[in-house]
C-alpha cells in the first residue's frame, strides 16, 4: 500500500497504545488517518516480470484476495504488535484458524495432547475430525498437570492449550507445560481468545502458535467473525500457504470492523474486567447459586497460577445455577441489560447456558463427560455500568425465586 510518510516507531509503546497505532505505523495511503478497505478480489500488473517476483513473494505486493489483501495485512501487523509475534495469519472465523492450523501441522501416525475442557468446536476436531485422519487425541482432565505431562511425555507432536477455559475457567499452567512439550518435541499451540494479549502473552511464555477467535474481545462488538494465527515467520508461512489453498480468507470488510474494534480493545477490556469480578462476588452470595467459577476469585482452584502467568482476570464469569436448566429457563429472560444469546466479549453483557453457546456441538452425555452441568450459565460481562449489572442480577434472582416457589 502507497503510505503517507508518517513514520512511527513502536518499540516503547505498551499494549493500550499499540491497539491503536500497532500495524498502522507507515501511515494510510491518500493520508487517510484510517486503514482502507481494499475491496478488490485481485490486484493488476502492466509489466509481467514485476507481477511474477510478487507471486513469487520476491517483492511486496499483492496478487489475489485469498493470498492476501492490504486491510488483512494491517490487522495481522497489528497482532504481531499485540502478540509480540514474527507474523500472524487472519481466517474467516475462530474455527478457520483452529482447524487449518491443526491440519497444517498434523499428518496421519501423530499424537496430540490436549485437554478435555477446550472450545465446543475444538473438542469437536479433536473427537471426530483428527481420529478420521488417523491423529490420535489423547483429552486429559483439565486439573490435572501431572496427567498431562504424563500424557506428553509418552509420545506427543502437538500441544494443545486452552486458558482460561470455555466455559469452565479452568487455568492451565502455561510456562509448566510448555517445558514439558519442550522435552518431547512437541510443538505447542494455544488459544488465547479468552484472555486477550491484554492479559497474557502465551508466545513469551514459549508456546510456538497463539490463536484467536478475534469474533469475541478483538472485534468487540458481536458483529463481525474473524480468526488469527500468530508465531515465528517460519511457522506461519505454511499457516499462510494452507489458508491460500484451502481457502478461509478473512473479507477486508471484516477486517476494516475487526481493526477499528481492536483499537478499543483495553479500554473496553479494563471495565469488563472489573464488572466482572464484582460480579462474581455478588454471585457467590446468592442462594440460588450452587458455585462460581472466576479465576480472580481466592477460592479459585487455580488462583495463584492465574494471579502468576495474567495480568488480569478476564470478564467471563460462569457459574451452577441450583435446578439446573428449569431454574436457568426461568432466571435469563428476567435480566435486562444482557441479551440471552451464542457469543461473548462484546459491549453488551451476553449470558448463556452451555448447551445453547460453547458446546452447542456437543450431546447432553458429551457435554456431562467434559463436566458440564445443565445449570451452569456463562456471563459475558459488558461495558455497561457495574452497578447497573449487579442490580439487574439482583432483581432477576428475586423474581426467579419468586416465581420458583409459586410453582414447586
Ligand atoms: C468462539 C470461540 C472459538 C471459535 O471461534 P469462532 O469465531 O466462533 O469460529 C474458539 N475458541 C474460543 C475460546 C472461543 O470462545
Amino acid at each position: 500500500m502507497k503510505q503517507s510518510g508518517q513514520d512511527k516507531t513502536l518499540h516503547q509503546a505498551q499494549l493500550a497504545t499499540l491497539t491503536v497505532w500497532g500495524g498502522e505505523e507507515l501511515g494510510h495511503p491518500y493520508r487517510a488517518t484510517q486503514t482502507p478497505i481494499v475491496a478488490s478480489a485481485a490486484h493488476a500488473y502492466s509489466d509481467i516480470d514485476e507481477w511474477y517476483d510478487v507471486a513469487l513473494g520476491q517483492q511486496p505486493g499483492h496478487i489475489y484476495g485469498r493470498m492476501s489483501n492490504p486491510t488483512v495485512e494491517v490487522l495481522e501487523a497489528k497482532l504481531c504488535a499485540l502478540e509480540k509475534a514474527e507474523a500472524a495469519v487472519a481466517f474467516s472465523s475462530g474455527m478457520g484458524v483452529i482447524s487449518s492450523v491443526l491440519y497444517t501441522f498434523l499428518c496421519q501416525g501423530q499424537r496430540v495432547v490436549s485437554t478435555k475442557d477446550s472450545y465446543g468446536g475444538t473438542n469437536k476436531i479433536f473427537e471426530e475430525f483428527l481420529p478420521r485422519m488417523g491423529v490420535e487425541v489423547v483429552l486429559c482432565d483439565t486439573l490435572d498437570h501431572d496427567e498431562i505431562e504424563r500424557q506428553i511425555a509418552l509420545g506427543c507432536d502437538l500441544l494443545y492449550l486452552e486458558t482460561p477455559t470455555n466455559p469452565t475457567l479452568k487455568i492451565l499452567d502455561i510456562q509448566r507445560l510448555v517445558n514439558a512439550a519442550k522435552k518431547a518435541g512437541a510443538l505447542v499451540v494455544a488459544d488465547n481468545t479468552f484472555a486477550t494479549p491484554i492479559n497474557q502473552n502465551p508466545l513469551s511464555m514459549g508456546v510456538d502458535v497463539v490463536l484467536h477467535s478475534v469474533t469475541k474481545y478483538l472485534s468487540g462488538h458481536g458483529d463481525v467473525m474473524g480468526g488469527i494465527a500468530c508465531g515465528t515467520k517460519s511457522l506461519m508461512d505454511p499457516v499462510r500457504h494452507y489458508r491460500e489453498i484451502n481457502g478461509a480468507a478473512l473479507d477486508p470488510f471484516a477486517a476494516y470492523l475487526i481493526i477499528r474494534g481492536i483499537k478499543t480493545l483495553a479500554l473496553r477490556f479494563r471495565q469488563q474486567q472489573y464488572s466482572a469480578g464484582v460480579l462474581a462476588e455478588f454471585l457467590l452470595t446468592q442462594p440460588l447459586v450452587e458455585s462460581v467459577n472466576y479465576p480472580g476469585l481466592a477460592t479459585h482452584l487455580n488462583h495463584a497460577i492465574a494471579q502468576q502467568q495474567m495480568r488480569g482476570f478476564g470478564a467471563i464469569v460462569s457459574f451452577v445455577l441450583k435446578g439446573g436448566m428449569e431454574t436457568v429457563k426461568v432466571l435469563l429472560p428476567k435480566l435486562q441489560y444482557a441479551h440471552c444469546a451464542g457469543n461473548l466479549g462484546a459491549v453488551e453483557t451476553i449470558y448463556g447456558p452451555a448447551r445453547t453457546t460453547s458446546h452447542v456441538e456437543n450431546t447432553l452425555e458429551e457435554r456431562l463427560a467434559l463436566g458440564i452441568s445443565e445449570g451452569l450459565v456463562r456471563i459475558s460481562v459488558g461495558i455497561e455500568e457495574t452497578e447497573d449489572l449487579i442490580s439487574d442480577l439482583k432483581q432477576a434472582f428475586e423474581a426467579t425465586q419468586t416465581s420458583l416457589t409459586q410453582t414447586w
